[in-house]
């Protein structure tokens, strides 16, 4: 078994920026469970699949081969041989990958290749359920959230940065939606594990961040 670290929380509140960094400097791997979910979004997209047609989707996912590969520590998403890591940072992939992610069939699927890559391996694994369901005794559980307006003001900061231009408060809305759905979905809703420390990282860099989660770690 190796040394696992599980980061749970909402979209935006900065997980992914996070966990690279505390696993480059710790010499483990990050794992970014939301872009399986991404992939196997990707791939209904393209097969012409309503992503509310739970039926649909689930007789669809055999079909979606989703495995990751590391290449200088950075993890690839491959679906089906492809490495479509690039194409899965669209808001048309993240609302399709909030609405089949619900789905059991999905989730299930996902189940085994994040618990055998914990297994095999040190991890910071970040997701939704990784405290509460795939990695329930994880040595280290930590739930980092930070306020509607600031992940949309963040979300809005880093699209501005890449020369496109969206409206905040679609954004905003778009992020409510999808902790809606998070949350309130049946099958591991995202919720802070009971044995999760919480960070709440509005008011709060980068660095600080990292450093407050490393002393965590460090206990
Ligand atoms: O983290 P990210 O925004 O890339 O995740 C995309 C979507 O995948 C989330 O909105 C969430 O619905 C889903 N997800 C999940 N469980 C995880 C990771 C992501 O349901 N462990």
């Amino acid at each position: 078994m190796g040394f696992n670290v599980a980061i749970d929380g909402p979209a935006g509140a900065g997980k992914s920026t996070i966990a690279k960094r505390l696993a480059k400097e710790l010499g483990f791997i990050y794992v970014d469970t939301g872009a399986m979910y991404r992939g196997i979004a990707l791939y209904m997209i393209r097969a012409g699949i309503d992503s509310h047609d739970e039926a649909a989707v689930s007789a669809a996912v055999p079909d979606a081969g989703v495995s990751i590969k590391y290449e200088d520590g950075v993890q690839k998403i491959i679906l089906n041989g492809e490495d479509v890591s690039g194409l899965i940072r669209t808001e048309e992939v993240s609302a399709a990958a909030s609405t089949t992610s619900a789905y059991k069939a999905v989730r299930a699927r996902l189940l085994d290749l994040q618990r055998d890559l914990a297994a095999e391996n040190d991890v910071i694994m970040d997701g939704r359920d990784i405290g509460t369901t795939i990695l329930p005794d994880a040595d280290v559980k930590i739930y980092l959230t930070a306020s509607v307006e600031c992940r949309a003001k963040r979300r809005y900061d880093e699209l501005t940065a890449k020369g496109e231009s969206h409206e905040l408060s679609k954004i905003e809305e778009d992020i409510r939606q999808r902790d809606h759905q998070d949350m309130t979905r049946e099958i591991s809703p995202l919720k802070k594990a009971d044995d999760a420390v919480e960070v709440d990282s509005s008011e709060m860099n980068i660095d600080e961040v990292v450093a407050a989660i490393r002393e965590i770690i460090n206990k």
